[in-house]
């Protein structure tokens, strides 16, 4: 059985065809991960462990919003009604029941 090998010409039409889709799906990947790396970092700041950067109150979970593009979370701190909003549930409040 001999394996069919391509041409130095079939070589360069797909590395022409492929190496452009490649090189597209690398970047949307890449740049999917950056906003998620980038969403989830805001969100940590924004929740601070559950804890109300104004006021040292705890943040509650007060209501999911729907958009476009998914649900967002809205925390409300305890004490000085200070609202968050961010993309991941989370539902680790210290504040308790
Ligand atoms: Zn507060």
């Amino acid at each position: 059985m001999k394996k069919k090998r391509m041409s130095p010409a079939q070589v360069e039409m797909f590395v022409i065809d492929i190496l452009p889709l490649l090189i597209t799906i690398i970047l949307v990947i890449s740049l999917v991960v950056g906003l998620t790396v980038y969403f989830k970092h805001s969100d940590e700041v924004k929740f601070n462990n559950g804890i109300c950067p104004k006021c040292g109150g705890y943040f509650m979970f007060y209501q999911a919003v729907g958009h476009m593009y998914g649900t967002s979370y809205v925390y409300k701190c305890t004490h000085c009604e200070n609202c968050i909003e961010i993309t991941e549930f989370r539902d680790e409040t210290i504040g308790g029941s």
